[in-house]
Order: C-alpha cells, then structure tokens, then sequence
C-alpha cells in the first residue's frame, strides 16, 4: 500500500478527528521508509494494528454543582497500546476535549513511553469537564463521579493514569481514594500521588525539568548552554513551574508566561517569589495569566501568543497547536536558537517546516517532554518495591533518561550536520513497540 493510501484510508475510518490525524501523519511521514523495508512488520500489519486503539472507554459523568444541579460530563479512557507495558498516560479534564484529542494523546504516548526506555503502554483519558470557576468540593465529586466508572478498566498492571492539563495533585488525590474505597486495595493505580502515600519526589516538577535537560543536551551539540540565555515560555501550570525553575537553575532568564488570555512579559526574569506565585495562580482555577501582570506591574499582552517577543530560546510548556507558521516565522527573525515542546504537539506541522528548513534546534514533545511519564514509571518501580528513593536518586535518574533519549533520537534522526529530532524520536520510538507486537503475534 502507498503512504498516501494509507493516510487516505485511516482518515476515512476516522472522520472528524483531525488532530488525531495530524498525530497519525507525522508518525507515518517518519517511519514509512523503515515500515516498507522491513516485510516482517508489513506481513503482520503494524503500523495498521498501531493505529487503531487496543480499547476505547466512554463513559457518563453525573455529578451534582453546589447548588444542587445535575450536571453531566463525558468521560474517555484510550487504552491505546499494550505492547511494551501496561497502558500509560495522563487524564485531560478541560472544555476542549473530545475523543480526537485524546486519541491524538493517546497515539503520542505509546512513542514517548517507548523512548523511555522503561516499560509502558500507551493511554490517555479525560473529560470536557472544566474546572475553571469550580469549587474543591465540585472537583471532589466530579473525581469521584468519574472513578466510580474508570476504576473497573484500570489496575496497577493493566492501566496506570496520572495527571494532564486539569489534573494535578488535588484530582489525583480524590481520583485515588474513590478508587481504593471501590477495590478495598491500596496500590499504584495512578502516578503524581501525594507524598505521604505512594508518590515520587520530583514528580511534579519532571515534566518541565526532563524538557530543559533534553534542551540543554540539544544546545550542547552546537556547544550553547542555557547559561545568560533569554528563555520564552508559554503556560503557567505544571510543565511550565517545573521548566522555569531549572532554566533558572542552569543560569537562563525565564521572561514569558501565557495564559488562555493572553501573555506577560517579565523583563527582569521569572525567579524566586514569582516561581511560587505560579502555583498560587493554578490552584486559584481562575486560569488566566493577567494576575502576574497585577501582582508584578509587568506588561500583560491579551490575546496574544508570546513568540513575538526576541529569544534565544522558546519552550511551548501550554497546549496543541499554541503555536503557528507567523509565530516560528518570528522566531527565526529574532534569532532564536532551539524551540523544545514541553507541551504535547504545540507546534502546528506548518511551524514544524518553518523550523526544520531554518536549521533551527527543534524537538518534539514525545522527545523533550517524556521526563514527566518517565518519572510516573520510576513512580511505579518504587511502589513495586515498596520503597522511595531520595531526591536526588529520581533526578539522577530523570535526567539520565533525557540523556538516553537525546541520544535515540541523534542516532535515528541524523541528516549530515542537521539532527531532526522529529525523524529520530519517532523512528526509535516505533521500532521497540513493533518488535515488540511482532513477538507477541497477531493480537
Ligand atoms: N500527561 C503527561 C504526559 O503527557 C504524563 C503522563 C503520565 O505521567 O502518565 O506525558
């Protein structure tokens, strides 16, 4: 079958689904050539079995707002890939979800969790719940809600969420305790757990941190650092907290966060007190980023996307497609040199050539933003041994994983003196779970 064919033919079986499509087409565009050369892996129909999800889980989510109102929310497990391990993956709950974006999160993770290196299937799950304006006690029956139905698909070794855009510490802890009070079982069901029971440290701040070590390892091929760099960031949740804090540490200037309403601008750098004020603004659920502006008296731009400001460095930390052709456009123009997605497939496949054929440093998120899923496994191993490692031990291993990552994805990904990134994460990442599908049969 030709490449065309095919995508034409996952499209048809997929209407309305576009950024689960647009996940299918980058990861087609890589391997293809691979794909055609290896008969095995045509003979058994890989990458047609990979496309399509092992299981996918919808489900009613009534609960009850503080006035006493029935409200009901969709919910969605994508149990996507089980090749290399149990099912793995965040659970999105914001507004704009639907069975396209978590598919399209879903089929993103199975390549990252390979990359990993450790042994993790690929899932994703969520809701069109949307916590903005929410009080903790709706959260708390709207976890409750939605576990009361997840908790007979998942299981410590058949399906292991964590969090995502939405879901943090708070939702994982009402999520968990609903689960243990139906199964009568305290395992590690999910991953981000608090502290005092069963969950890693550093794992919250994984995601951003493993980003900025797998931008430094990019930086260091053409001898850069962060060191006295001036750093764009998008976001201000989770990805973002953890990226400014080891920019900082690496000697970066962190000078932009955004929002759904726009961006700030921080001339003097994102550091000390305003590191905390991040995590005063997301537990606010107020979602918007114009409170820095007030708190700070720093410029706060509506509806505006920071990429139009002069960096060395851009790490989209916030969501899919935030930015564009115009925004990588202006980045070229004012000279930066590495854009690493923190955020999960942020940059539109327009940005993506803009970025490439200007020989800019760039690098998917199922690359650069695996630290966090990494961590949840390292999260997993100890609840297995029933035992936590010390700080530093995670962060050693974290940032071992983004080394060993960068290195996957040069040694699949290199084009003379060019590293594409995009190439090599998805090469590397395909050939573990095809293997891995061709020993275990037609399944
Ligand atoms: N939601 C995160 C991601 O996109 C983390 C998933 C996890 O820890 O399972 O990779």
């Amino acid at each position: 079958m030709e490449k065309q064919a095919f995508l034409d033919d996952v499209a048809a079986k997929n209407p309305a689904q576009s950024e689960f499509l647009q996940a299918v087409h980058e990861v087609v565009e890589s391997v293809w050539d691979v794909y055609q050369s290896n008969p095995r892996f045509k003979e058994a129909k890989i990458l047609e079995r990979m496309v399509e999800p092992e299981r996918v889980l919808m489900f009613r989510v009534p609960w009850t707002n503080d006035k006493g109102e029935v409200q009901v929310n969709r919910g969605y497990r994508i149990e996507f890939n089980s090749a290399i391990g149990p099912y793995k993956g965040g659970l999105r709950f914001h507004p704009s979800v639907t069975l396209s974006i978590l598919k399209f999160l879903g089929f993103e993770q199975i390549f990252k969790n390979s990359l990993t290196t450790l042994p993790m299937g690929g899932g994703k799950g969520g809701s069109d719940f949307n916590p903005k304006g929410k009080s903790d006690n709706e959260i708390m029956r709207f976890c409750q809600s939605f576990m009361s139905e997840l908790f007979r698909h998942i299981g410590p070794n058949t399906d292991v969420p964590a969090g995502d855009i939405g879901v943090g510490g708070r939702e994982v802890g009402y999520l968990y305790g609903m689960y243990k009070k139906l199964r009568n079982e305290f395992t590690g069901v999910l991953t981000g757990k608090g502290l005092n029971w069963g969950g890693s440290l550093i794992r919250p701040e994984a995601t951003g941190f493993g980003t900025v070590y797998f931008a430094d390892e990019m930086l260091k091929t053409k001898n850069e650092s962060f060191a006295g760099k001036t750093v764009a960031i998008s976001g201000f949740g989770n990805v973002a907290w953890g990226a400014v804090q080891k920019v900082n540490e690496l000697g970066g200037k962190v000078v932009t966060l955004s929002g759904p309403d726009g961006y700030i601008y921080d001339e003097d750098g994102i550091s000390g007190d305003k590191i905390d004020y991040m995590l005063e603004m997301r537990a606010s659920n107020r979602d918007v980023v114009e409170d820095y502006a007030e708190e700070y008296d720093v410029p706060f731009y509506e509806g505006r996307h920071p990429w139009e400001v002069k960096c060395d460095i851009a790490l989209p930390c916030a969501t899919e497609n935030e930015l564009n052709e115009k925004d990588a456009q202006n980045l070229v123009d004012n000279g930066c040199l590495c854009v690493t997605e923190g955020a999960n497939m942020p940059c539109t496949p327009e940005a993506i050539k803009i970025l490439q054929r200007n020989k800019i440093l760039y690098a998917p998120g199922k690359a650069a933003n695996a630290g966090g899923v990494a961590t949840s496994g390292l999260e997993m191993s100890q609840n297995s041994l029933r035992f936590n490692w010390s700080r530093e031990e995670v962060d050693e291993k974290l940032h071992q994983i983004m080394k060993n990552i960068h290195e996957q994805c040069v040694r699949y990904g290199k084009d003379g003196d060019y590293v594409d990134y995009v190439k090599g994460a998805n090469v590397a990442g395909f050939m573990k779970v095809a293997n891995a599908m061709l020993d275990q049969g037609v399944v």
